[in-house]
């Protein structure tokens, strides 16, 4: 589904010819609409060979445990984002260390997640109580009994490896099956 009218002005759209693209661009003023995009970030706190994750109480992905993580703002550095959802979703305070994954994946919504290492500063495990509910930080061992979605697997897997701050490249065999993703990691 395409957009009908300009979101500056109001005006229609029209379909017009952008490089060799059909795009929607506004009849009155210089708007063209580019496409729709999301971009997801994600924290990965380690401490004592332990990843914080939290149990979704929310669908998507209700009754899943999953390391923190958000939708970034208009208006604020993704770094800065990533710190206040893993304070604000499990009472952890952290800092980022460094990217160490993306995903990619092309939809209606094309939508790019940023993984980010992250150190422990201060803080208990605790959960917001509405967009999960429960926190911890929890070994690969104690994972093994937990509902943790696939997705988290393949980044955990990330954020327990001794040298994650080798750099992007893309992982071509992942460890869990993951179709229409376009994965990087180090
Ligand atoms: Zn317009």
């Amino acid at each position: 589904m395409e957009p009908k009218f300009c979101l500056t002005c109001g005006s229609v759209l029209e379909k017009r010819d952008m490089d060799g693209t059909l795009r929607m661009a506004c009849t009155a003023c210089s708007f063209v609409h580019w496409g729709n995009y999301s971009v997801g970030v994600g924290a990965l706190v380690v401490k004592e060979e332990k990843v914080l994750l939290v149990r979704r109480a929310q669908e998507p992905g209700k009754g899943y445990w999953t390391n923190p993580g958000g939708y970034i703002e208009q208006q604020e550095l993704i770094h800065e984002t990533i710190q206040r959802e893993v304070k604000e979703e499990a009472g952890i305070d952290a800092v980022v260390r460094s990217v160490v994954a993306v995903r990619d994946q092309p939809r209606f919504i094309h939508n790019v997640y940023i993984a980010f290492s992250m150190d422990y500063v201060a803080g208990e495990p605790t959960p917001d109580g509405f967009e999960v509910d429960a926190a911890g930080f929890f070994s690969l061992e104690e994972m093994g009994e937990m509902n943790v979605a696939g997705f988290t697997k393949w980044l955990v897997n990330i954020a327990l490896e001794p040298q994650h701050s080798a750099g992007l490249k893309p992982d071509l065999e992942p460890i869990v099956q993951l179709d229409g993703y376009g994965l990087f990691r180090v």
